[in-house]
């Protein structure tokens, strides 16, 4: 099996169950323009954190890593109109082009983008009262993965969903001996979540147009 394939596999299925519409399409189109990495979340795993929100009944979404917003947009319209969705990014470039790539959704009201590092953004919402979030879709530097996964915990309830991407890094993620950072964080990331009485969890290799990847989900139970 190839990357030729799974991508021809993943168009299969993108075009009949997660089709493109002109506000995604230009979210794609304003973020390559604006010379963003094309690191969003591919339609269909867009279109699985949609579902997954979906199934939540979310209301608040927080989201770490939003690039240019691609995956935002997905999640926000899972939302009720009076949803909240709050995404944090490091790059104020990134965050002006998600912020009009939302906007031009129609998705304004409902998505609050805040600049900044996460972990410094992470202790301000929790100083604000914000949340309990429904769900929270950790997708930014994946060292910081540990940090986030703990202010995640501060920032949900019993019920909520926290969904770690891209943890599977080509397979790395089994190497015991990798001293990628990138891999260390995702596999600290997940013995914490092993480790964590409040959680239960899986974790999901997939493979697509993205490559070879995956994801973690993790239900706060207590
Ligand atoms: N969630 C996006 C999507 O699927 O459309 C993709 C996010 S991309 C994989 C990771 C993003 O995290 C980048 O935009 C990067 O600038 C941002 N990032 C990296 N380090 C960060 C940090 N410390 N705090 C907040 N954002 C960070």
């Amino acid at each position: 099996m190839s990357l030729a394939q799974w991508t021809k596999v993943d168009a299969y299925f993108n075009g009949l169950l997660a089709p493109s519409d002109p506000d995604l399409d230009a979210a794609l189109e304003h973020s390559a323009a604006s010379g963003l990495a094309p690191h969003q979340v591919a339609p269909n795993q867009g279109k699985l954190l949609q579902l997954l929100a979906r199934i939540q009944g979310a209301r608040t979404v927080l989201e770490i890593g939003t690039l240019g917003g691609y995956s935002t947009i997905w999640l926000a319209r899972a939302l009720p109109e009076d949803g909240r969705l709050i995404s944090l990014e490091a790059d104020p470039e990134c965050a002006e082009v998600a912020r009009a790539n939302v906007a031009r959704a129609g998705l304004g009201n409902v998505v609050e983008i805040r600049t900044g590092p996460a972990l410094d953004s992470l202790p301000r919402l929790a100083e604000e009262g914000a949340g309990p979030f429904d769900v929270v879709f950790i997708d930014a530097d994946k060292p910081n993965n540990p940090g986030y996964l703990e202010w995640a915990l501060r920032l949900t309830r019993p019920g909520s969903l926290i969904i770690g991407d891209n943890v599977v890094r080509d397979g790395a993620v089994a190497d015991s001996e990798s001293t990628d950072p990138k891999v260390r964080g995702v596999r600290r990331f997940t013995e914490l979540i092993a480790e964590e009485p409040r959680l239960t969890a899986t974790a999901i290799q997939t493979v697509g147009e993205k490559g070879y990847d995956g994801f973690a989900l993790a239900l706060v139970t207590g």
